[in-house]
């Protein structure tokens, strides 16, 4: 790592970023790389070695460095987020300790500490080093405010009998988080997965509460009760600078055998689809569904009767890296449904064909979604996308769900889609969305909040 200066000649403030290596966490957090380094800041981004994003694709003027992460292949390729979590943190504690302290060598100008650190909330460790190197450090949370209270609260709601969640509570409503049900907290999960998680969320809140602060992917105009009440929780500065992709429109990294190729071919497709028409249909780089599930929804689609593009990549069914379907639903979608393993998500969602997105409802999906004024159809599979489809339906209200009694159906599917197709709940689902996307523009821009959050941001590091 080269000292940073300026042009001037004079040194700059380093910020170590420090993302999750899942795609989802690293989007995010390279986003807020290049806004940082658009406001003057050194920027290295330090990755564990599983699943390195290719250096072409980090925001210009960043650095990358990685740490070595000892963790096994099957367990980063495995769906076991705790324990990946868990052995990351461990594993990277010494190696980054080491990192820090070679920075802050090799930078101290001796007037004050070079370097600032900004982990994703789940890498917590880092946070700890640098408190004991008496460097300032601030916890980077990629998903909602909302999921964050959910973290804040989960082990009074387990004390208190909310969780693990039971076939007999589920649709009760948990008093401490409106609108959230006890469905919207976790999927239903074993003891033993429910405590390994309980023990991640314990860490992570800890490490939040001791870091110099926290930034958002959100923005006020939709999560300022949720924003507010975590900054007084916490009593540490809370900066909700999002929607990130949004503030810092740079290209999607590319991490080392994590995805597929992306596939462009879907958006001349798209240029021959009449406006507002089609359905994109897409689950995130985790998710996995079972092999029923997953023809449900293709009949689902193929009984809709209109044109859809779906993402179905590597081991979206459970252990399988790729699908076959059925020659009679081929024949049925023929010239209508377009199938790809990965796509340009976000220039698909800008695209005027578009008519809804039918999402597990991932964080960052859903702010893109929104942020494109694309009306969404919610499947959340678990975690954080459940209260996420309940604040999209029912408090935003830029969304129906699909209705699931005990498994997914093609009916449920066509149901959700007519909904929001035809008729006036879709009108008014549509005109909701478009003035969220217009809110999301203006928090964007130059005085929106979210950009006076960004600049209060760089402030603080800058003054730290
Ligand atoms: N994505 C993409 N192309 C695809 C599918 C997904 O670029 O074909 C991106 C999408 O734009 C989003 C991310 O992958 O930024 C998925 O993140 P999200 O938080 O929605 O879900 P996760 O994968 O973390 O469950």
């Amino acid at each position: 790592m080269a000292p940073p200066s300026d042009r001037n000649g004079r040194r700059r403030r380093r910020a170590l970023l420090l993302p999750l290596p899942y795609h989802g966490h690293v989007n995010p957090m390279l986003r807020l790389a290049a806004a940082l380094h658009a406001r003057g800041l050194a920027v290295t981004v330090v990755h564990a070695e599983t699943r390195v994003p290719d250096r072409r694709s980090l925001p210009a003027g960043c650095e990358l460095v990685t740490v070595p992460d000892g963790i096994p292949p099957e367990l980063a390729a495995s769906n076991d987020i705790p324990s990946f979590v868990f052995a990351l943190n461990r594993n990277c504690a010494a190696p980054f300790r080491d990192l820090l302290a070679a920075a802050l060598r090799e930078d101290d100008d001796g007037r004050r500490v070079a370097c600032v650190v900004v982990a994703d909330v789940d890498w917590f460790a880092p946070l700890t080093a640098a408190r004991e190197l008496g460097v300032p450090a601030l916890a980077l949370m990629t998903s909602s405010a909302a999921r964050f209270r959910v973290y804040m609260a989960y082990r009074r709601l387990s004390e208190m009998g909310y969780l693990p969640v039971q076939e007999s509570n589920m649709d009760k409503p948990v008093d401490e988080l409106p609108p959230l049900l006890v469905r919207d907290l976790h999927a239903r999960m074993d003891t033993a997965r429910h405590v390994a998680y309980a023990d991640l969320l314990d860490h992570i809140v800890a490490g939040v509460r001791q870091s110099s602060g926290l930034i958002l992917n959100t923005f006020d105009a939709i999560e300022r009760a949720d924003v507010e009440h975590i900054r007084r929780d916490t009593s540490i500065p809370v900066f909700p600078v999002g929607p990130l992709h949004a503030i810092s429109p740079v290209a999607a990294p590319q991490q080392s055998g994590a995805l597929p190729e992306e596939d462009r071919s879907c958006l001349a497709w798209l240029d021959t689809q009449l406006p507002g028409s089609v359905l994109f249909v897409s689950f995130g780089t985790l998710v996995s569904i079972d092999a029923d599930e997953l023809m449900e929804l293709a009949w689902g689609l193929a009984g809709s009767n209109r044109p859809f593009l779906w993402v179905v990549r590597p081991r979206l069914v459970r252990g399988r890296d790729s699908v076959e379907l059925p020659g009679e639903l081929l024949q049925e979608i023929r010239g209508r449904g377009v199938i790809v393993r990965w796509v340009p998500q976000e220039e698909v969602l800008s695209h005027p064909a578009i008519g809804a997105f039918v999402t597990h409802c991932g964080w960052n999906s859903t702010l893109e979604s929104i942020s494109k004024g694309v009306p969404i159809i919610c499947k959340p599979c678990g975690s954080d996308q459940l209260g996420t489809a309940r604040y999209v339906c029912d408090m935003w209200k830029v969304g129906v769900r699909v209705e699931i009694k005990d498994k997914v159906t093609r009916e449920g599917i066509q149901v959700a889609i007519e909904r929001l197709m035809d008729g006036k709940e879709g009108e008014m689902v549509r005109d909701r969305i478009i003035e969220m996307s217009d809110v999301v523009s203006k928090c964007t821009m130059k005085g929106g909040s979210s950009e006076l959050a960004m600049n209060d941001l760089v402030d603080f590091i800058e003054s730290s």
